[in-house]
């Protein structure tokens, strides 16, 4: 891996997500070894992708090179390696370009969809975890509206214009609100030859309300939301089969669609060779201490999504959020430092900052604690909150030019078909 030996401890930190950065900032410039590995060589802001997918952002927005982050850090190397084993009795990570020997290893390797064990759902639905799944959503929504112009029949055309979105938490909310704007906004513009109001938007969730992780007043204001913008809500409904073409459910409910898809959950992506107990079965993550160290080892620590710490508040581990894992990340940062130094370390305690979503032009929701808004004051807070999170300042203003380009023009700049999407196998 052409990492130089040296007399300073060595971490490695496998992940450049919002836990991994936050760690390897934290080490930077200190008397350690950082070595950072992802499989990609760039940090995604994935609360960002859906606008990727619905040709609102660039890719290159919400992306940024985790060279670029560590580069002005002494001691700290990156390697565009996955990781495919640890060997944790010779303290050694095996990947893809070579095996790597660790004093203290950091997984943060975050999620990856959960199909719940459908393999039909799984071959034929649209994932929307990273920039190449939501630039392959956003060739096939294109795709699929340039097909419906020439559909030779009404069913076929239908089909091409049912948009189903699996999942009503925030991804699958602030997707079908993109693509109702995109109904409005767009399609009349760009294809005058189709009637826009054939298109149509479905939500599918199984719990009774969309956004349960929020609060009433939010699921409330998001689903009025969503209705004002022609989406169809199928709450208490669950999708039981997908083949490319008919979407089933647990209810009367059936649809022809062309385009499925699926946000409805996320497992852990843990890397293999620990112990089978150090694992969540349900949830795949890590069991970690109130210290981030994994069950069982000493200097195995996990960040982020893919670990679960139990506490009062949060007996399942915490959510599955960005903050979650920044904090993290932060806080081991600070504490591997005081393990070396043989100082005590400091137990993690969660700052729940709120949460948010958006639902298209104007309108968000907001929990703040005790504070819960919606509409065009909670989009402002959404848009700065998105804005200032964004890494790199670049990013952030070439997404405030466009959000201001898009908001002033009810224009989405990005509707391209670069690399057109095709189904494998
Ligand atoms: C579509 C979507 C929308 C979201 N919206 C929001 C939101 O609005 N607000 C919010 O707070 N949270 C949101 N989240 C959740 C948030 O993005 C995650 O909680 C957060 O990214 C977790 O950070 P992490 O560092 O644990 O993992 P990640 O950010 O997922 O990073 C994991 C990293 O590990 C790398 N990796 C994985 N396995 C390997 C391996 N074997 N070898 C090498 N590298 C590996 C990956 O390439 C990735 O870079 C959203 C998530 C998604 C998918």
């Amino acid at each position: 891996m052409n990492i130089p030996e040296s007399s300073l401890p060595r971490v490695v930190i496998i992940g450049g997500g919002f836990a991994g950065i936050s760690m390897a900032k934290q080490l930077a410039n200190k008397s350690i070894q950082v070595v950072l590995l992802d499989k990609h060589n760039y940090h995604t802001f994935q609360p960002l992708l859906y606008q990727v997918s619905t040709a609102g952002l660039e890719p290159d927005s919400i992306a940024y090179p985790l060279r670029k982050i560590i580069k002005k850090h002494k001691h700290s190397f990156f390697r565009l390696a996955e990781v495919t084993q640890i060997d944790a009795t010779n303290n050694v990570v095996e990947t893809n370009i070579g095996n790597l020997s660790y004093d203290y290893l950091v997984i943060a390797t975050g999620t990856k969809t959960n199909y719940f064990g459908n393999s039909t759902i799984e071959a034929n639905s649209m994932p929307m975890k990273k920039i190449p799944q939501a630039l392959n959503i956003r060739s096939l929504i294109l795709q699929n509206l340039e097909k419906a112009t020439i559909a030779s029949s009404e069913e076929t055309r239908k089909a091409l214009l049912n948009f189903v979105i699996v999942g009503g938490g925030p991804t699958g909310v602030e997707l079908a609100g993109a693509i109702a704007e995109l109904k409005k906004h767009i399609v009349p513009r760009d294809y005058p030859d189709l009637d826009a109001e054939t298109m149509q938007i479905h939500l599918i969730e199984s719990h009774s309300r969309v956004l349960p992780p929020m609060s009433e007043h939010a699921s409330k204001k998001a689903k009025e939301f969503l209705n004002r913008l022609g989406v169809h809500v199928h709450c208490n409904t669950i999708v039981k089969d997908y083949n490319g073409n008919l979407v089933r459910t647990n209810s009367e409910l059936q649809l022809h669609s062309k385009t499925f898809i699926w946000a409805a959950g996320v497992t852990g992506a843990p890397v293999h060779g620990l112990q089978a107990d150090a694992l969540m079965q349900r949830s795949n993550r890590y069991k970690v201490n109130h210290y981030n160290q994994v069950e069982s080892y000493n200097n195995i620590f996990a960040l982020g999504d893919i670990a679960a710490m139990s506490t009062d508040a949060y007996p399942n581990g915490h959510p599955q959020v960005a903050q979650p894992a920044i904090q993290q990340g932060m806080l081991l940062g600070k504490n591997i430092r005081c393990l070396i130094n043989g100082k005590p370390l400091k137990p993690f305690k969660y700052k729940d900052k709120g949460s948010m979503a958006t639902i298209g032009r104007n309108k968000a929701v907001v929990d703040l604690h005790r504070f819960k808004f919606a509409g065009f004051f909670a989009w402002f807070v959404w848009m700065f909150v998105h804005l200032m999170a964004l890494v790199g300042f670049r990013n952030r203003v070439v997404v405030f030019f466009n959000w201001s380009y898009n908001y002033i023009n009810f224009d989405k700049a990005a509707r391209l078909i670069i690399r057109p999407f095709k189904k494998e196998g």
